[in-house]
């Protein structure tokens, strides 16, 4: 068997994720301010301020959902029940599951199903 590092893998995958969700947060935010700012700016003549600040603004409100709708999108896993080789389909967001077919714990570890000791 080879469980010799399981916990590094996992703990590198959250910070990964937190990172990018707090990540493309400050992307929005600052396009939503520079947006803001444009607008403000070019108040006056009020063509410029919405040709360049309405983008931006969008921009910057979309942009987040693009990046988390990405984030929260989890690969599709597909593998063989390490106990009875049933075909298993998940996604590698899930950390347990039990086999449809034998019942038995399996754990899910870089993107590959485990038995669980
Ligand atoms: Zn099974």
């Amino acid at each position: 068997m080879n469980q010799n590092r399981p916990e590094i893998a996992k703990s590198g995958r959250t910070f990964d994720s937190a990172y990018s969700f707090s990540f493309s947060i400050t992307i929005g935010l600052v396009l939503f301010i520079a947006g803001l700012v444009i607008s403000l700016t070019f108040g006056q003549s009020a063509t410029i301020g919405l040709i360049f600040g309405i983008p931006l603004l969008l921009a910057g409100l979309i942009l987040p959902v693009f990046m988390m709708r990405d984030l929260f999108h989890h690969n599709e896993l597909d593998g063989a029940c390490p106990y009875c080789d049933a075909p298993i389909k998940t996604s590698d967001a899930t950390i347990r599951l039990n086999c449809p077919s034998c019942k038995r714990l399996i754990e899910v570890k870089q993107e590959s199903l485990h038995r669980t000791e």
